[in-house]
């Protein structure tokens, strides 16, 4: 007789929301998931978790689940439910036509930041090896991707330099544009215990986040910026950096390239970039961005966490190349306590990144045009590979409206609700012919597929997520999956019947692929990872433990390179018609679109998404508190409930998007980051005007 609650078997897995990866036992009946317990020898989490994923699992059973594919040949049928094999060779069958009909580009792949490395790993390799181009993008690329580029150009590599314990030993952190208390819970619990200890904190925030002033813990400094600013504010640290001698000398000339230090210091020690200068159009007080850089470059081992309020905007690759610049200037490079660290809002956007997902490069961030790099896949795979960059998301949606991109493989990610403009997103995948999605709901992409094929859940899965300190954590399967394959045996099958001779048998046969080929997972391998619980790459022969912190000896590069950070102010301006500037987050019941959080039925969660306005700004439009209001501007309007505070200063509303019918895409710009295409999600001029509701 078995006790309600008792488990009878259990797996210890990772959680599949936030970056931070925390390990969990889960603990089952039978096929019936009894709880999620926090893995106590997690050595991401060490034992704690938060409200998602504890309680957040319920989704994996919803009744709105999709089980068995299903096609139609126009979107405006209805679906029709087929058996696998006809969905593949349906699938196969469109590919080849389009292929045939209108060229070997006209079709692409979008992998998921959701999905396990291995899954991500099959997909770029469907499209390079099987569909024979390298249109293959990531959803890291609305948010992540300034990251890539910003940290390879400086430091080398894509990837955070630290390892979560590494706060433990950080006198000062700096936190721009991320708000781990709702984001990263675990993360913040360790940063708000190592602040309780005395730790100095500056935040570098539009908005008054819980972590500014929380119990026992108040930061140094809030610099409130003006949304958009963020290059400028991070340039003016570095004018007082610069120009009252704080930088490390010795470690500059050792790691770095002195003549372009010299350039970098020259540039921002322009009297334009003085604090004084910076205060007229970012709005933070010249005194308080002294204090900060004084702080920062002299309160001992600083180290600097950022998030979606530095990437997405249209100088995002600069800001983090801005961020670089201050973390080398002031030798908080290379050692415990310091470091540049992207917190990676998805539980799995590092490993996409790693596992070749961008259309530019291989896995292991090695550019397509490297014939080395190439010839090793070349071998493997059997295949000759195309050494031209391929189509990234937004590229492929403009060629679908221009007629020459056809058709889409998208597993795991709902672009028409992630991505900007998400008209233009609409427009390109109705001019597609084929547009088949994977997923375990009908998702809003759905509505323009052709194809539906189930996806599988973590829980139904073996395989690996690579955490924001590149963790390689185990995901183990402890159910079967409920549509009667695992997400990458469904890619496999694919591959198949196009008439690809893949036979991988598990998982790890796919990590052991991954590591034959990608220098950084050399000694990677699930037995190996069994036997270390989990390891964070680099992990070769040269670091066969892992590497808790790069560039400790060394830029992966060589020398650290120092570039000048020009700032350009975004082309979104306020004026008349929309004098406010609109930004965005997210709350800690929530996750991004609430996909998962929404159909979990064992938790009461947030019920909506506000508006937060400023009273002044609130007071003028005669809107009170909880009062309907619609927000406008030049892309679309929506309407939803306002919340007056003054967390956010006058000038500056701000919302979350976790609930579809907020429908912030629809609200915000066009315009996306210089070098990756990120899209500029966190800078919006709108209008409020008081609404009688939806
Ligand atoms: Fe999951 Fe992130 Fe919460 Fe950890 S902090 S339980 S990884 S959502």
């Amino acid at each position: 007789v078995i006790a309600i609650g008792q488990p009878e078997h259990s797996a210890i897995t990772t959680c599949a929301y936030c970056g931070v990866g925390c390990s969990f036992k889960a603990e089952m009946r039978g096929e019936e998931l009894v709880r999620m317990v926090p893995w106590k020898d997690g050595q991401a989490n060490r034992g704690h978790s938060c409200v998602k994923g504890r309680f957040a699992y319920g989704y994996s059973n919803h009744k709105e689940r999709i089980l068995n594919p299903m096609i139609r040949e126009k979107v405006s049928d209805p679906w029709r439910e087929v058996s696998w094999d006809e969905a593949f060779a349906h699938v196969a069958s469109e590919f080849r036509r389009i292929q045939y009909q209108y060229g070997r580009e006209a079709i692409g792949g979008i992998t998921s930041s959701r999905c396990t490395n291995e899954e991500t790993y099959l997909v770029q390799k469907l499209v390079r090896a099987g569909f024979g181009n390298n249109n293959v993008d990531t959803c890291a690329r609305v948010c992540h991707s300034p990251t890539g580029y910003g940290l390879g150009q400086t430091f080398g590599t894509s990837a955070g330099t630290q390892n979560f314990d590494s706060v433990e030993q950080s006198d000062v952190v700096v936190i721009i544009g991320a708000n781990p208390t709702d984001g990263h819970p675990v993360f913040a619990s360790r940063l708000k215990k190592r602040l309780r200890q005395g730790a100095k904190l500056i935040v570098i925030d539009p908005r008054r986040t819980d972590i500014v002033r929380s119990p026992h813990v108040e930061a140094s400094y809030h610099l409130p910026l003006k949304p958009g600013t963020n290059v400028a504010v991070m340039t003016a640290l570095a004018h007082v950096i610069v120009t009252e001698g704080l930088y490390d000398e010795t470690f500059i000339r050792e790691r770095c390239d002195w003549s372009e230090f010299e350039d970098w210091a020259a540039f921002v020690a322009e009297p334009a970039h003085s604090p004084e200068e910076t205060e007229i159009f970012t709005g933070v007080p010249a005194a308080d961005l002294r204090g900060a850089a004084r702080l920062y470059a002299k309160g001992g081992n600083g180290a600097i966490y950022y998030g979606l309020g530095v990437t997405e905007h249209s100088q995002g690759s600069t800001t983090v190349i801005a961020i670089a610049n201050l973390a080398m200037a002031t030798g908080n490079i290379g050692r415990p306590g310091v470091g540049v660290n992207p917190l990676r809002g998805q539980n799995n956007v590092q490993g996409s990144c790693d596992m070749g997902s961008f259309p530019h490069e291989l896995p292991g961030y090695r550019h397509i045009s490297d014939d080395a790099t190439r010839d090793i896949f070349e071998k493997l795979w059997g295949v000759k590979l195309d050494n031209e960059p391929g189509l990234r998301i937004p590229n492929m949606l403009d060629a679908a409206v221009d007629g020459s991109f056809k058709g889409l493989y998208v597993q795991g990610e709902d672009i028409l609700q992630s991505d900007p403009d998400t008209k233009h997103v609409a427009a390109g995948l109705a001019a597609m012919e084929c547009v088949v999605v994977q997923d375990l709901f009908l998702n809003e992409t759905a509505n323009y597929a052709h194809v539906f094929l189930p996806g599988s859940t973590f829980l139904e899965k073996d395989g690996t997520f690579t955490n924001a300190e590149r963790r390689i954590n185990r995901v183990r399967k402890v159910m079967s999956p409920r549509n009667g394959y695992g997400d990458w045996e469904v890619t496999q099958k694919l591959a198949q019947t196009m008439g690809l001779g893949w036979n991988y048998s598990h998982p790890s046969e796919i990590m052991d692929e991954i590591a034959a080929t990608t220098p950084s997972f050399a000694l990677v391998s699930y037995n190996y990872l069994d036997k270390l619980g989990s390891v964070q790459w680099p992990c070769n022969e040269k670091n066969p433990l892992g590497s808790p912190i790069m560039h400790v000896n060394g830029f992966v590069r060589g020398k650290g390179k120092f570039i000048r950070t020009e700032y350009v102010a975004t082309d979104e301006r306020t004026g008349p018609r929309f004098p406010l500037l609109l930004t965005t987050g997210r709350i800690l019941s929530q996750y991004n679109v609430g996909a998962q959080t929404r159909r979990t039925e064992n938790v009461v969660w947030h019920a909506e998404d506000r508006l937060e306005i400023h009273p002044h700004d609130a007071e003028q439009r005669g809107v009170r508190d909880g009062d309907w209001v619609k927000l406008m501007s030049r892309s679309g309007d929506t309407t939803l409930r306002a919340l007056i505070t003054d967390r956010v200063a006058p000038g500056v509303v701000y919302t979350t998007f976790h609930h579809p019918n907020t429908q912030a895409n629809v609200i915000t710009t066009d315009f996306s980051d210089w070098a990756t295409n990120c899209p500029e999600y966190k800078v919006t001029a709108v209008q409020v005007s008081p609404s009688n509701g939806p």
